[in-house]
Order: structure tokens, then C-alpha cells, then sequence
């Protein structure tokens, strides 16, 4: 290719260069229900299907060793992947562990990884089936497949929402990437004063979003004992807006999501505030909470009113209406679809 040919992956964006390298692959197999796309492939097994979803972390890109405890860092591998599952209203039971390392690692650092790996396994009751290990020439890769089940009539995609329905998220947003700022900020300060021990014992619920997520099987739970099907669901991973976006292009709607609605936990909104940030902006383009956004049918509402951790922050509305906000000012502006990776260079 000439130079003048090439173009930089940059310039394509995550999604872009998913669709660009795999836009022209056909499944061919008669069980592969669901390829690309959604937040789990979908593989017909007999009366039940399997879910598969898999995800990878990179040291320096994904987390940093200098504020991510091992154990943490284990837990968060394992949780993260289990949210695509549960993203599905599918209930995870198995996962798989690959791992890059360099020597500079010990067998104790590994042991403390693999106590939060096994501590996560545990309290989300799946199975650590396999993966592989091999080296790295420098920082840590951790790549976790996860896989699950569902009744084919229980999966739920990210096409299925409608004009009319109702718009909700499963707990507050913001708070991870806020946590973020503040391990970032103690960071530096520790590069430049070394020895300064930071107090960070004031934002235990901020880092802990961080550093510690969980995933949201309860809500799913939730929805079987409620007797409730969202119509369509996907996992807070890269932030509000951008999850919005990804459910209204899969669904072929609009939306109108309302500022004063979303919900931002007290601590998040004065931290955004002490960082100049505006709370909303970080609860639309944080990400990494790991909520649930999912959508229902407007005669399910009164379902919904008594179901836990639910918070309706809008509608779904025509296409041609557009993906709006509504701002607690009472302005309407077009939603803009910016994950984290935007705000990261502020
Ligand atoms: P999530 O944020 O829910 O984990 P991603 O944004 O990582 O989902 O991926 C979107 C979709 O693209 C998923 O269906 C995923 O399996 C698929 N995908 C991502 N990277 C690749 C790749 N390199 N080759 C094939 N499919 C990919
Ligand atoms: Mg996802």
C-alpha cells in the first residue's frame, strides 16, 4: 500500500476499525446465532444458548500497577467480563484466564492477582476453566473470556428498543472515573514527592468504583423475580452517552435522556466540582461504572417503580427525533457520544 493509501487507526476509531476488519464475515455456522456486535456473541446449544464475551486489559493503557492492588486488579478482569454477560439477561458459569507477564513479576505479585481472580470466581459462582500464559516483554496483558446461558426466549439484545419506551440505568454513574482522577492525581504527586503516602481513606467509595466494580447479576435477578424482559440492555463500559448511542444505531431509534434523572452519586458530584468538572459530563462520559443500561415497554412502569435500583432517566423516541438531552436548565441539546477516551486527554 502507498503511503498516501494508508490510513491510521486513529483515524477510524475503536468501532470503526471493529467494523472496517470484520464487516465481511459471514457466519456460516447453523448454531452461531449472534456474531459481532452486541455485548456477547450467542451460540445455539441444544434448548439452551451459550453466551461468550471477551475482553482484554493492558497494563498502562487499562490500569496502572502503581495504584491498582493485584487483587483488585484480578477481581476487576473477572467482574468486567461478567457484566457483558449479565448484559444479555444471560447468567455467567464459566470463565477462562490468559496472561502476558514479564520476569519483573513474582510469584507472590501473580498469587495476589489470582486471590482476587479466585475471590471474584467465588462470590459470582463461575468456574475457572482454563486460559494460557506466556510472556510479555514488558507490562501485564490479562485476557478474560467469560461464558453463560440463557433460555433463548430470556436474551436480551441491544436492537430491541422502541418509540415509547422507557429508559432506565441500574445505579449511580461517574463515580469510576472519578475515582480515576483522584489515583491519577495521587500519581503524579508521588512521582514528583516520593515517600508522601497518600491519604485516600476520604473517597473510598470513588476508588472503590475504580478500582473494585461489580456486576449487576442482582438486577438480572431482579428481572426474573419481577417477571420483566427489558427490550433491550447493554453494560455501562465506556460511558452513558456512548452506550445510548450503541442501543439507538442497533435499535434504529432516537432518544431523550434527562439531565436532572441520572443519577450521580453525592460524593461524585462535589469531586467533579473540587476537579472543575461538571458532574453530568462525567455520569454521560465517564464509563467504567459497569451499570446496566436497559430499556423497557412503557406498560411495564409500574414493574419497574417497585424493582430496586432502577432509575428511569428517559425515553425512546422516533429516529428522526434524534438523541437528545434535556437539560435541568431546559434546553435541548443533541447528545454527543464521547466515551472516556475524550476526556482522558483533559
Ligand atoms: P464491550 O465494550 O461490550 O466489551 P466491545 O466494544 O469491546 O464490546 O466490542 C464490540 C463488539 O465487537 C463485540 O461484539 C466484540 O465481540 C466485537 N469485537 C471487538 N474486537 C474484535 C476483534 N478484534 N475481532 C472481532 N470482533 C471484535
Ligand atoms: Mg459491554
Amino acid at each position: 500500500m502507498s503511503e498516501e493509501e494508508r490510513k491510521d487507526i486513529g483515524d477510524l476509531g475503536e468501532f470503526g476499525l471493529i467494523n472496517h476488519l470484520t464487516n465481511d464475515i459471514k457466519l456460516t455456522q447453523p448454531s452461531s446465532m449472534v456474531g459481532i456486535g452486541d455485548d456477547a456473541a450467542i451460540i445455539k446449544n441444544g434448548d439452551l444458548m451459550t453466551v461468550v464475551s471477551t475482553d482484554m486489559m493492558v497494563e498502562g493503557i487499562h490500569f496502572s500497577l502503581v495504584y491498582s492492588p493485584l487483587k483488585h486488579l484480578g477481581y476487576k478482569a473477572i467482574v468486567t467480563n461478567l457484566s457483558d454477560i449479565y448484559a444479555m439477561n444471560a447468567v455467567p458459569h464459566q470463565v477462562t484466564v490468559s496472561l502476558a507477564i514479564s520476569n519483573r513479576f513474582s510469584i507472590a505479585a501473580l498469587e495476589e492477582l489470582y486471590e482476587g481472580i479466585k475471590r471474584a470466581c467465588e462470590l459470582y459462582k463461575v468456574d475457572l476453566i482454563g486460559g494460557d500464559t506466556t510472556s510479555s516483554n514488558k507490562g501485564l496483558i490479562i485476557s478474560v473470556t467469560a461464558i453463560g446461558s440463557a433460555k433463548q426466549e430470556d436474551l436480551v439484545f441491544r436492537s430491541g428498543a422502541k418509540p415509547g419506551d422507557i429508559m432506565c440505568v441500574s445505579g449511580d454513574l461517574g463515580a469510576a472515573y472519578l475515582g480515576l482522577q483522584i489515583l491519577e492525581r495521587e500519581r503524579q504527586l508521588y512521582e514528583s514527592h516520593p515517600g508522601v503516602q497518600p491519604d485516600l481513606d476520604q473517597q473510598k467509595y470513588l476508588i472503590g468504583r475504580q478500582l473494585k466494580p461489580e456486576a449487576r447479576g442482582d438486577v438480572i435477578k431482579n428481572f426474573q423475580k419481577f417477571n420483566l424482559k427489558p427490550t433491550a440492555m447493554i453494560d455501562i463500559s465506556d460511558g452513558l452517552s456512548s452506550e445510548v448511542f450503541h442501543i439507538c444505531h442497533s435499535s434504529g431509534v432516537g432518544a431523550f435522556v434527562e439531565e436532572g434523572k441520572v443519577p450521580i452519586h453525592p460524593e461524585a458530584e462535589q469531586m467533579a466540582l473540587k476537579f472543575q468538572l461538571d458532574p453530568i459530563t462525567c455520569a454521560l462520559s465517564g464509563g467504567e461504572d459497569y451499570e446496566l443500561l436497559f430499556t423497557v415497554d412503557e406498560s411495564e412502569l409500574e414493574k419497574i417503580r417497585f424493582m430496586p435500583d432502577v432509575f428511569i432517566i428517559g425515553d425512546i423516541v422516533d429516529k428522526k427525533d434524534g438523541i437528545t438531552l434535556h437539560t435541568t436548565g431546559g434546553n435541548i441539546h443533541p447528545l454527543k457520544a464521547q466515551g472516556w477516551e475524550h476526556l482522558k486527554g483533559k
